[in-house]
């Protein structure tokens, strides 16, 4: 049976991994099928796509969505996007400036509140990816504030709410759905149960998603309860939904490293295909 797993970041977000490097153990693993998602850039996939060809491993260019909904965060997951479509393109340059003058208040913020670190250290950590609070929190460390990444996620620093913290702006789950099926690509709710703390996304919220068309969800995930996935499994079976399984994998973030721990069975990566397949067509007649 082959290895499908649709959801890893790269070092172009919150992954420790360069796409090479994520490919090379996806080989190792014996994974057959990779999606790089990484959150709200397409910036990793070209090289990703090059290091995954000469493997014998399938690429699917993704890209992971941070939306909010009522102030709490949703994670959307998109599939075979058309990384050129104008529409696309035009929200992910909005979501990189924003993140980048975010960082900058970010920085400014830990400055005025007496840290020592500076926001060109910030910007050579992200290398030229998006600015995210990783990010900023890896200078915290290098600057001696905090022992760890986990440590900046406080009330004193930049956890949600601390008093370095600066709002992002992101879209609305429902015109995160319009945005992806504008660009020809597969819509994937990802680890619904996890949304704020331990608790799951709302079933109102689901509702919502499904109403305007959501095509699939992330059912197997490494945070996932047995319990937790098979509830979505079933609800994926209710609504004629597509599910997934994947690791979600950060690189060595998480120990272990979870690449291939999850995966997607090859029938449901077919509807997934084969739903591309009839958005692509209607985006690109
Ligand atoms: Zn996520
Ligand atoms: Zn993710």
């Amino acid at each position: 049976m082959p290895g499908i797993d649709l959801h890893t970041h790269t070092f172009y977000s919150d992954g420790t991994f360069t796409p090479r490097d994520l490919m090379t153990l996806a080989r190792e693993r014996g994974l057959d099928v990779v999606a790089v998602t990484d959150h709200d850039t397409t910036v990793g996939l070209a090289e990703a796509e090059a290091a995954a060809e000469p493997l014998g491993i399938e690429l699917v260019p993704g890209v992971e969505f941070s939306t909010v909904r009522d102030g709490e965060g949703m994670h959307i997951l998109a599939y075979f996007v058309d990384p050129s479509d104008p529409g696309l393109k035009e929200e992910l340059e909005r979501l990189q400036a924003d993140r980048f003058t975010r960082g900058e208040r970010m920085v400014a913020r830990l400055q005025e509140l007496g840290y020592p670190i500076s926001f060109d250290r910030v910007r050579e950590i992200a290398q030229g990816g998006n600015i995210i609070r990783p990010h900023v929190a890896q200078a915290l460390v290098e600057a001696g504030v905090v022992p760890s990444v986990k440590d900046a996620f406080s009330d004193e620093l930049i956890g949600s709410g601390g008093k370095a913290y600066v709002e992002k702006h992101a879209l609305h789950p429902v015109d995160a759905l319009r945005l992806i099926h504008g660009a020809g690509g597969v819509c994937v709710l990802a680890h619904p149960g996890t949304w704020r703390e331990a608790s799951p996304v709302p079933v109102q919220a689901i509702d919502e998603l499904v109403e305007a068309g959501l095509d699939g969800i992330e059912a197997s995930h490494p945070e996932h309860t047995p319990e937790m996935e098979l509830q979505y499994v079933q609800m994926a079976e209710r609504w004629g939904l597509i599910w997934t399984g994947s690791s979600d994998c950060h690189g060595t973030r998480y120990d272990p490293v979870r690449l291939g721990s999850r995966t997607t069975p090859p029938d449901q990566f077919q509807r997934l295909k084969a739903r591309a397949a009839e958005l692509g067509s209607r985006a690109r007649p």
